[in-house]
C-alpha cells in the first residue's frame, strides 16, 4: 500500500481577508499549511500540496480554479499512490492520530471520513429564505477532513464529477461506499477572521 498525502492549499481565502492566501497566513508561530503536514508526515510516503501558482514549491502542484481541480491537479503528481489521504490546509487542528484512525477503517470500504454528527437543526430553503423542507438532523454529518480513499476510485469519481466541495461527495454519487468515523469537534476549518483567532488558542494550547 503506497499512501501518498493531498493537500489542496489552493484558494483564496477572501473571507479571511489577510494578505496571502489562507493556507499560508500565520497561525501559532508557522503558516498554517505546516501544521497539516506535520500531522500527515509519518502515514504518508510524500505529501503533494495544491498551492497558488505564488506559493508553489519543488514537489507541490499548482491549485486548480475549484478545489476538485485542485485534487484533481495533485493525484495526477502521484501516479504510485493506491491510497490517499486528503486534507484541507486550512484545517490546522488534524493530528496523527486521526490520520491513522481514517486509514485504519478503510477495510471494507472505498473511502473514510472525519465527520461530526450535526448540534443544530439544519432547514433547507429556497431563493427567497422560506423554509423547504427540516431533514431528521439524526442523519446529518458536517464533513471534515482527512478524507481517505482508495486512489483508483477517488481518480474515478474525479474523472466523472466537475466540482464539489468534498471529495466524499464524488465518491458516493460514483456508487463508491465511505464510511463515516466521529472525529474531535476542534478540527475546525479556518475561514473567518474568529475561526483563526479559535485555531490559534487551540494550537498554542496543545504545545
Ligand atoms: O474554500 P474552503 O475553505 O472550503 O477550501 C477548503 C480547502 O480547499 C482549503 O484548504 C483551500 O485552500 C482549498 N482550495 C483549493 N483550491 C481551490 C479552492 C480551495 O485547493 N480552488
Amino acid at each position: 500500500m503506497t499512501v501518498v498525502g493531498i493537500v489542496p492549499a489552493g484558494g483564496s481565502g477572501e473571507r479571511l481577508g489577510a494578505d496571502r492566501p489562507k493556507a499560508f497566513v500565520v497561525c501559532a508561530g508557522r503558516p498554517m499549511v505546516e501544521w497539516s503536514l506535520e500531522a500527515l508526515s509519518s502515514a504518508c510516503s510524500r505529501i503533494v500540496v495544491a498551492a497558488p501558482p505564488s506559493h508553489v514549491r519543488p514537489g507541490w502542484v499548482e491549485g486548480g480554479p475549484s478545489r476538485s481541480a485542485s485534487v484533481r491537479n495533485a493525484l495526477a503528481a502521484a501516479p504510485e499512490a493506491t491510497v490517499v489521504v486528503v486534507h484541507d490546509a486550512a484545517r490546522p487542528l488534524v493530528t496523527r492520530d486521526l490520520v491513522a484512525r481514517c486509514l485504519h477503517n478503510l477495510s471494507g470500504v472505498d473511502g473514510v471520513i472525519a465527520a461530526s454528527p450535526v448540534s443544530d437543526t439544519i432547514h433547507v430553503s429556497s431563493a427567497e429564505h422560506l423554509i423547504e423542507h427540516t431533514p431528521d438532523r439524526a442523519t446529518l454529518w458536517a464533513a471534515h477532513t482527512p478524507q481517505v480513499f482508495r486512489a483508483d476510485v477517488l481518480r474515478r469519481a474525479l474523472e466523472d464529477g466537475d466540482s464539489a466541495t468534498d471529495e466524499a461527495a464524488l465518491v458516493a454519487a460514483a456508487g463508491g461506499t465511505v464510511r463515516l468515523i466521529e472525529g474531535p469537534s476542534d478540527n475546525i476549518k479556518v475561514t473567518t477572521p474568529t475561526d483563526l483567532r479559535l485555531a490559534e488558542a487551540l494550537l498554542r494550547d496543545r504545545c
